[in-house]
C-alpha cells in the first residue's frame, strides 16, 4: 500500500493528506435547514446533494461517472481518500486508472496529462498517449495505477528558486484524489487531466497546491480544537473560498496590434480616453451581445467541468467585468480558479475576444482583482463567522472573528507579501484599488460589538448564553449591516472575510497559504491560552476564560480596524499613526517572508522548510524581474519603432505644410500654432529618446547584480520609474499628433468598441 498522493519513499511524512475536501453532503429536513442552514442564499453551509451532481459536470470524473466505470469499492476508495485521506492501494489505484482511462475514451479522449500548479502564474500540462503499440500495426490502449498517481514530467524549466539544478532535472507529479479528474477540449481535442502536486526529486514543493493543503489540513485541526468548546459533536472543520475574479475583455483585433499588451500583458503607453469611468455607468449596466455570448458559451464549459459559476456582471471601469462561483473547499476553489483563467481565455479566442487577466491592463482605469471570501465551516454545519442575530452573545463567533482579526494585525506584512506581484504593485494603493496598507473592515455594528465586548458590556440580563458557551444556531441579521466598504483590502461581509487586494492574475493560493496559516497558528495559541488559564483558576467558566483572553488581544489588534476610506490620503496619515505599515513595492513586501517571525512560522507549523521558504521568495524576486525586463524591452521597441517613427511623419507633414505656407507669403506669425507644435514635438521627441536610452542603460547596469533581491529592488527604484517618465512624454506626443498617424490602437478603441 502507498500513499494514494505520491510516492512514499520520497516523500513520505513530508505531508498529511487533508481529509474530506468539501462539506459532506447531507440530506437536510425542513427543520433542520430551518436551523442549521441561514436562509441567504450564498450562505448556505451544508451543500446539498442537487447542488453536489450539477457541480460535477459532465467532463468531471465525478460520482456519476464513477458509478458506470468503476466497482463500488473502488467509488469508495476515492471518497475515503477524499473525505479521510485513507490511503488507495496499488489494486485500487489500477482498477480507478482504468475506470478513469474507460470513462474519457468514451468521451474521446486519446491523451492524458498530469496537471498542475508550477510557481509560475499559469497551470503546467504534459500529455501522454493512452495508446501503446505493440507491434508495427496493432496496439492497445494502457493507463496503469502507476502512471495515475505519479509522473516524472521533465521539470527544468520550472521555476524552482534553486532547488532543483537544472542536471537534476527530475520533478514529480503526484495525484491528489482530493480533486476531481476532468477532461479539458481545447482546439476540438479532448484531454484528460488529473490534478496532481509537483514535488522535487529532493521532495521540496515546486508548485502551489502542496504547501496549500499543508495549511488548510493546520487550520482545519486548529479550528476544530478550538470549535469543540462550543460543541463536542464537532470532529472536523471545511475551509471553504469563493473567488470572484474582476477580468477585461478587449477586441482580438486591437491586442494583435499592442505589443505591450501581447507580450506584458498591459499598455505601456496610452493617453487616457475623454470619457473614461467618471460616470461609473457601466458598473451593473447591461452588457453588450458580444460579450454575453462569451460568458454564456464560457460558462456553459465552465460549468461542464464541475466549476460552479453563479454570477456575471460589468465592473466599475469600461471593459471590466467579473464572474463568482458558488463558493466551495478550498482546494478545489483554488484549482477552479486556475483552470476558470484558462478556460475564459481559450473562449474569449473563440469570440474574437482577449481575456486580459493583468492587476492594471490601463491607466487610470480600475485595476482587477481577485476576491477571495473566505469562512470556516464546521462538520456539523456551522459557519463559524456568521454573527447571528446577536452576536454580542454569540461566543464562538466572537472567538473565531477576534482571532483572525488578530492574526491579520500579527502578520500584516505577510498578507501583504503574499500578495505581491509586479502588476499588483500598480493596483495597490492607485485608483479603485485597496490601498497597500492592510487593515480589515467589520462595519459600524460589528465595531460596536467589539468595543461593548473589550468594555465588557456583553452580559445582557436573560441572555441565552447564560449558564452556557453554546449559542445555538441564530438566523441571520447582520447581512445589512456590514456595508459594502469597496476601500477595503480584508473585510468582513456578512459571514465571510473577504481578502480583496489579491491580483486578479494570481494564483490564490499564496495569499490562501498565508492566511490560513497564520488563522491556525493563532487558534492554535489561543486554545493553548484558555486551556492553561482553565487549569490555573479551578473556579473559573471557560467562557469567562475565552473572553479574558479575547479582550486581551483586542487591546492592540483592533489597531488594524478601519472602517473610513481606504482611498484617502487622511487613512496614509491615520495608519501611520497607528503603527501600520504601507509597502508600496514588491521587492519590499517580499521580504517579510524572510523575517525570522515568517520562518518559524512557516518552519514550526511545517508549511515551508526554510530551503522552500528561500527559494520561493527567490523565485518571486526573479519573476518581479522578469516582469520588468519584458515591460522595458517592450517598451524600448514601442517608442523606438513604432511611436518616434510616426511622430515624424507627422511632424513632417506638418513642417511641409508650414513651409508651403510659408511660401505662398504667410508670416510666422500666421503660423504661430503650428510652429508650436512643432518644436513641442521636438522637445518630446528629445525627452522620449534621452530617457529611452537611460532605461536600457538602468537595465544593463541592474541585469549585472548577481543577488536576485537586490536586482529586484534596482529593477524597482531605477529602472520602473523611467516607465512612467517614458510613458508621460509618449502619451503627450499622442495627444498632439493626427489619430490617423498614431500607430496603436487607442484606449478608446479598447475600452469602448464592441
Ligand atoms: P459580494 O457582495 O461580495 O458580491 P456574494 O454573496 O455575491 O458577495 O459572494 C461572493 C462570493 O463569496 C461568492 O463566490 C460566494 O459563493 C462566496 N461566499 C458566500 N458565502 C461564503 C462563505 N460562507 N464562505 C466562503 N465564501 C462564501
Ligand atoms: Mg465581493
Amino acid at each position: 500500500m502507498y500513499s494514494y498522493c505520491y510516492m512514499s519513499e520520497i516523500c513520505s511524512g513530508y505531508l498529511k493528506i487533508p481529509k474530506r475536501q468539501m462539506p459532506s453532503p447531507k440530506k437536510t429536513t425542513n427543520s433542520q435547514a430551518s436551523t442549521a442552514q441561514p436562509t441567504r442564499k450564498n450562505d448556505n453551509p451544508v451543500l446539498n446533494e442537487s447542488k453536489i451532481s450539477n457541480y460535477f459536470g459532465e467532463n468531471v470524473f465525478g460520482p456519476g461517472a464513477q458509478k458506470e466505470f468503476l466497482s463500488k469499492s473502488a467509488v469508495t476508495a476515492i471518497e475515503d481518500a477524499a473525505k479521510h485521506g485513507t490511503p488507495i492501494s496499488h489494486k485500487q489505484a489500477d482498477e480507478i486508472a482504468q475506470g478513469m482511462k474507460e470513462w474519457s475514451l468514451s468521451k474521446g479522449c486519446t491523451h492524458y496529462t498530469h496537471w498542475f500548479q508550477p510557481l509560475r502564474g499559469t497551470t503546467a500540462e504534459k500529455h501522454d498517449s493512452f495508446f501503446e503499440p505493440l507491434t508495427q500495426d496493432t496496439g492497445v490502449e494502457k493507463f496503469s495505477g502507476k502512471s495515475l498517481v505519479q509522473q516524472e514530467p521533465d521539470a527544468s524549466s520550472f521555476p524552482s528558486g534553486g532547488i532543483r539544478n537544472t542536471f537534476e532535472a527530475r520533478g514529480y507529479s503526484a495525484w491528489d484524489p482530493s480533486s476531481p479528474a476532468f477532461i479539458m477540449e481545447k482546439g476540438g481535442v479532448k484531454t484528460l487531466c488529473i490534478p496532481t502536486i509537483f514535488v522535487s526529486y529532493t521532495g521540496e514543493a515546486l508548485d502551489y497546491k502542496a504547501p496549500l493543503l499543508k495549511a488548510v489540513s493546520f487550520i482545519r485541526k486548529a479550528a476544530t480544537g478550538v470549535a469543540q468548546y462550543f460543541d463536542a459533536k464537532v470532529t472536523d472543520c471545511n475551509i471553504s473560498l469563493g473567488v470572484e475574479q474582476e477580468y477585461f475583455l478587449v477586441d482580438e483585433k486591437h491586442f494583435q496590434l499592442r505589443p505591450d499588451l501581447m507580450l506584458s500583458g498591459r499598455t505601456l503607453v496610452g493617453s487616457a480616453p475623454a470619457k473614461g469611468q467618471q460616470l461609473e455607468d457601466h458598473y451593473f449596466g447591461s452588457i453588450p451581445n458580444r460579450v454575453l455570448a462569451f460568458m454564456a458559451d464560457f460558462e456553459e464549459k465552465a460549468h461542464k467541468l464541475g466549476i460552479p459559476l453563479r454570477t456575471r456582471h460589468n465592473e466599475v471601469a469600461p471593459g471590466q467585468f467579473e464572474c463568482a462561483p458558488q463558493f466551495e473547499e478550498i482546494n478545489l476553489a483554488v484549482d477552479h480558479n486556475s483552470l476558470l483563467m484558462d478556460v475564459m481565455e481559450s473562449v474569449a479566442e473563440e469570440h474574437g475576444l482577449k481575456v486580459l487577466l493583468h492587476e492594471k491592463p490601463f491607466k487610470g482605469v480600475n485595476g482587477s482583482g481577485k476576491h477571495n471570501n473566505w469562512s470556516i465551516i464546521t462538520n456539523t454545519g456551522v459557519n463559524v463567522l456568521s454573527p447571528g442575530s446577536s452576536p454580542e452573545q454569540n461566543l464562538q463567533f466572537l472567538t473565531f472573528f477576534i482571532n483572525t482579526i488578530k492574526a491579520v494585525y500579527d502578520h500584516a506584512d505577510l498578507l501583504r507579501a503574499s500578495i505581491a506581484t509586479a502588476g499588483n504593485d500598480h493596483r495597490l494603493g492607485a485608483n479603485e484599488a485597496p490601498p497597500a496598507i492592510v487593515s480589515v473592515f467589520v462595519g459600524d455594528t460589528l465595531e460596536n460589538v467589539l468595543t461593548d465586548f473589550e468594555g465588557k458590556k456583553d452580559a445582557k440580563a436573560g441572555s441565552k448564553a447564560a449558564g452556557s458557551i453554546k449559542i445555538g444556531h441564530i438566523p441571520e441579521i447582520l447581512l445589512d449591516n456590514t456595508d459594502r466598504n469597496r476601500t477595503s483590502p480584508f473585510a468582513f461581509t456578512g459571514n465571510k472575510f473577504e481578502f480583496r487586494a489579491v491580483g486578479s492574475s494570481d494564483n490564490c493560493a499564496s495569499s490562501m497559504v498565508v492566511l490560513n496559516t497564520i488563522v491556525a497558528n493563532q487558534l492554535v495559541q489561543f486554545k493553548k491560552e484558555v486551556d492553561e488559564g482553565v487549569k490555573a483558576s479551578k473556579s473559573a467558566k471557560t467562557e469567562d476564560v475565552i473572553k479574558t483572553i479575547l479582550r486581551g488581544y483586542l487591546k492592540d489588534s483592533k489597531k488594524v480596524i478601519f472602517g473610513g476610506n481606504g482611498y484617502s490620503e487622511e487613512w496614509v496619515k491615520e495608519a501611520k499613526k497607528r503603527g501600520l505599515n504601507n509597502i508600496t513595492t514588491t521587492p519590499a513586501a517580499l521580504e517579510a517572508y524572510l523575517s525570522k517571525e515568517a520562518v518559524n512560522l512557516f518552519v514550526k507549523n511545517n508549511i515551508f522548510s526554510h530551503k522552500e521558504l528561500e527559494a520561493r521568495t527567490e523565485i518571486r524576486f526573479e519573476s518581479y524581474v522578469l516582469r520588468l525586463q519584458i515591460e522595458g524591452r517592450v517598451l524600448n521597441e514601442i517608442i523606438q519603432n513604432y511611436v518616434i517613427p510616426s511622430v515624424i511623419r507627422f511632424q513632417k507633414r506638418l513642417a511641409d505644410n508650414v513651409n508651403a505656407l510659408m511660401a505662398v507669403g504667410q508670416s510666422k506669425a500666421q503660423l504661430k500654432a503650428q510652429l508650436e507644435i512643432l518644436s513641442e514635438i521636438s522637445a518630446l521627441i528629445n525627452k522620449l529618446h534621452e530617457d529611452n536610452r537611460k532605461m536600457t542603460n538602468e537595465r544593463s547596469k541592474a541585469n549585472k547584480i548577481a543577488d536576485a533581491h537586490k536586482r529586484a529592488l534596482a529593477y524597482c527604484s531605477k529602472v520602473k520609474p523611467l516607465f512612467d517618465s517614458i510613458r508621460e512624454s509618449s502619451d503627450l506626443l499622442e495627444q498632439l499628433i493626427d489619430d490617423s498617424d498614431w500607430p496603436l490602437p487607442k484606449y478608446t478603441d479598447m475600452l469602448f468598441a464592441r
